[in-house]
């Protein structure tokens, strides 16, 4: 298809959907207080937001911020290669090196840009990656550009991972095998058996292990050191990278791991860390902030389990299929993508911002509304969640039992 009817063909899809007025992107919110949103001149409960742990809105946080405006600027003035390398990047790198347990970490301007600029480096056209079919977008892109072997594997199936890597070394045995995989899949909020995909390195030490752990990261493991530390197999993983745009309360992204050499050479080497502009001040302190306040008060951590809790248990009580979520994302499974926009409308109305996921993001007939929690949330909020959802759930005959009753 020519660009001209790609972009026509795309045009007449969104129009359709925004006039039936069920377009739930791009809304644009005039106001926020982190667990409560205004869009529209509507005040809406948030919960939609990666700010696990509301740090967003935290006052010191806030404050560290605006006072490195003042005293760096607002913009970096260039990449960390060249110009705009600050000793506050190698503060937070000694600080999130020791935070998830690895001795070197380098940061980068996003999350999406560290994975791109990491894979793009460490990976070959002789190689072969394999990936969980349920990866992120940015890994699938950073494997792209490498021009390596791609092969997936079954949904957190270490054993279907352990066969592909056995495959991948019989085919292949000039090129290294990277097992690529998340701690926390941002769309089904489940957890990955970390132990028993770790496990496949005491067989195959040679195996390249990286760890997407954005959504991990500040929500599981001691005082919320991520996914590896709560499975304690920290030393398994060959690179760690992780995001300060979810529980981290600011944007930018890092890869952490024990190979000081491996390291330097993504530093040096990585195209959107060198040809990229660098963190700026205001995002590097907020992510020293964060990891200040998580040092002292890990009870947020608590608090935030405490919350998901509740809400994954009432809304089992409820009947909503939820999938096998154990974080703080939990996903409502809706059906078709139709249906999807027109929920999230009723949430809209209802004074509730959650919004729909939809093929491809997730598979065909299997649409969902991604909600997730933070430890902010305050029960009377989470109350007023819950008895919207009990209702539109009837209405939308979308509990279990309405399934039983009725093909979709
Ligand atoms: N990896 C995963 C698993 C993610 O969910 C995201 C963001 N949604 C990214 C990487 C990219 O991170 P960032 O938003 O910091 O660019």
């Amino acid at each position: 298809m020519r660009l001209r009817q790609r972009c026509e063909h795309f045009n007449a899809l969104h129009s359709q959907i925004s006039a039936q007025g069920i377009n739930p992107y791009f809304r644009p919110i005039a106001k926020t207080w982190g667990t409560e949103v205004e869009v529209g001149g509507k005040r809406l409960i948030m919960i939609g937001s990666n700010d696990y742990l509301g740090l967003s809105h935290d006052p010191r946080v806030m404050d560290a911020s605006a006072q490195a405006v003042y005293h760096w600027g607002t913009g970096p003035g260039g990449s960390r290669f060249l110009s705009g390398n600050m000793v506050l990047h190698h503060h937070l790198e000694e600080r999130l090196a020791d935070f998830v347990g690895k001795r070197h970490v380098v940061v980068h301007v996003t999350g999406f840009s560290a994975n791109l600029g990491a894979l793009g480096v460490l990976i070959t056209p002789a190689d072969t990656v394999l990936c969980d079919r349920e990866n992120h977008a940015s890994i699938f892109e950073g494997v792209k550009n490498t021009k390596a072997r791609l092969a997936t594997f079954a949904h957190n199936d270490a054993a279907h991972a352990l066969k592909r890597v056995e495959d991948a070394k019989a085919a292949r045995p000039d090129g290294d095998v990277f097992l690529v995989t998340e701690g926390v899949f941002s769309m089904s909020g489940e957890l990955a058996p970390l132990d028993e995909i770790a496990a496949i390195k005491d067989a195959h030490p040679d195996v390249v292990f990286y760890l997407d752990d954005a959504h991990g990261l500040g929500v599981f493991g001691r005082g919320g050191r991520g996914s590896a530390d709560h499975f304690r197999i920290t030393d398994k993983v060959d690179f760690i990278m992780g995001t300060f745009s979810k529980s981290m309360a600011s944007i930018g992204g890092f890869i952490a791991s024990d190979d000081e050499d491996m390291l330097r050479y993504l530093r040096y080497q990585s195209r959107t860390q060198i040809f990229s502009a660098a963190l700026p001040a205001a995002n590097t302190v907020a992510v020293l902030t964060c990891l200040d306040i998580l040092a002292k008060e890990p009870e947020r951590v608590d608090r935030l389990h405490e919350v998901t809790g509740r809400m994954r248990q009432a809304y089992r009580d409820i009947g909503l299929r939820i999938g096998n979520s154990s974080s703080p994302i939990i996903p409502i499974i809706i059906g078709s993508d139709e249906k999807a926009f027109f929920f999230s409308r009723a949430l809209f109305e209802a004074g509730i911002f959650a919004l729909p996921a939809v093929y491809p993001a997730v598979p065909r007939g299997q649409a969902l509304i991604r909600t997730a929690y933070m430890s902010t949330h305050q029960d009377r909020q989470l109350d007023v969640v819950l008895s919207v959802l009990e209702k539109l759930a009837k209405e939308f005959r979308i509990r279990e039992c309405d399934l039983d009753e009725e093909p979709q």
